[in-house]
């Protein structure tokens, strides 16, 4: 007899064993590298900003013998390897959507990945895994295995931008940045300035963590928000993602609307259509009565099936008619497709290929 798994099941994470973290692998200590070698504040400036924005060393007006001091330009050799080691490209699969997804080699040899959207979009990874657990998402069914560090987030920008340019930024690779909020707010600071990205362009994706909201509103680069809802119903929302903070959709929206006012910048809601399990009139009802009159932009996003899980996409015309119904009510909405979903686009799958070709 064949027993039918409950799809809500929790899932069982794997202990991974103690994680070997490389030695370089936050902000602070590339700068604490750079003033050891010499470098002042102007110095350090410009080997992050040439770094960031996927430059060779020796780009800009200013030749790099006349401006850095001598035992720095020594330095720099080992300290640019050590730099394209935190993120080597280890291989690209281009959509016909013109998104690109990259799976991206950590300086531990482990992988996460990113994508390059069309438009001059990247989205990047915060974790190696996650610990949320969203029952459709293949990363977080493999759980955690280790946080990023500052820098290991932002050189998945620099490599990109060996690629393509980007002009805008999307946290919503594998990981969830609340988790890894102190490594991923130092790499946004750095991104929103010497990155020379928009601070709007920088969007925090989050389930909901009160540090979030507590946290954001401080930095000098303040990012778009985005809350990835996926059911009015506090308890289907509580089973579709099994370890996100416990807070009721209607006080995680309230929280949402206090920091889009704050920032003068709508926040943007992400709801993953699940063939009849949150695509129904009732959450019409419900997205309606949350969302109206906040500053908020409703993404729905028909879920990428995953092979051997059991979750399932709604035909286009069905998530058509809640677009649609949406908009009707005065809830602006925004019908997207994700991108590159014949590369094995849905979170963490290509990361979990590569694993099993490897295993
Ligand atoms: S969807 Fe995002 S938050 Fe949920 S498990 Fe996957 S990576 Fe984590």
């Amino acid at each position: 007899m064949h027993r039918i798994a409950n799809p809500f099941s929790p899932v069982r994470l794997r202990v991974a064993p103690p994680p070997i973290i490389p030695a370089l692998t936050g902000i602070e200590q590339i700068r604490e590298r750079l003033h050891a070698a010499g470098a002042g504040p102007g110095h350090a400036q410009r080997v992050l900003r040439l770094w960031v924005q996927g430059l060779p060393q020796d780009s800009g007006r200013r030749p790099t013998d006349s401006f850095l001091p001598r035992t720095l330009r020594a330095a720099l050799p080992a300290l640019i390897a050590d730099l394209a080691a935190l993120a080597r490209l280890r291989s690209q699969h281009p959509a016909a959507d013109g998104s690109v997804r990259l799976l991206v080699e950590l300086g531990d040899g482990q992988c996460v990945e990113s994508v390059l959207l069309p438009a001059g979009g990247l989205c990047i990874s915060t974790q190696l895994g996650c610990a949320v657990g969203c029952v459709f998402c293949m990363t977080g069914r493999a759980g955690l295995s280790r946080q990023l560090g500052s820098a290991e987030i932002v050189a998945q920008v620099a490599l990109a931008r060996t690629l393509r340019p980007v002009r805008k930024l999307v946290l919503m690779g594998m990981g969830e940045p609340a988790h890894n909020l102190d490594s991923v707010l130092e790499a946004i600071d750095l991104l929103g300035t010497a990155g020379a990205i928009g601070h709007k362009q920088i969007v925090f994706s989050t389930v909901g963590d009160r540090r979030v909201f507590e946290r954001l509103p401080l930095g000098r680069v303040k990012p778009a928000l985005s809350l990835s809802l996926h059911s009015t119903r506090a308890e289907l929302r509580a089973q579709l993602l099994p370890r996100a903070p416990c807070i009721a959709p209607d006080e995680l929206v309230a929280l949402g609307d206090a920091y889009a006012r704050a920032i003068g910048h709508p926040i943007q809601i992400q709801w993953t259509l699940l063939d009849g399990v949150n695509d129904g009139d009732d959450e019409v009802e419900g997205i309606v009565a949350l969302l109206s009159g906040k500053r908020a932009m409703m993404n729905l996003i028909p879920y990428n099936a995953v092979a051997g899980l059991p979750w399932r996409r709604p035909s286009w015309e069905r998530a058509v008619a809640m677009a649609r119904a949406l908009n009707r009510r005065g809830i602006l909405t925004r019908l997207r497709r994700s991108a590159g979903q014949e590369v094995d686009a849905g979170c963490g799958q290509l990361r979990a290929r590569h694993d099993a070709q490897v295993a």
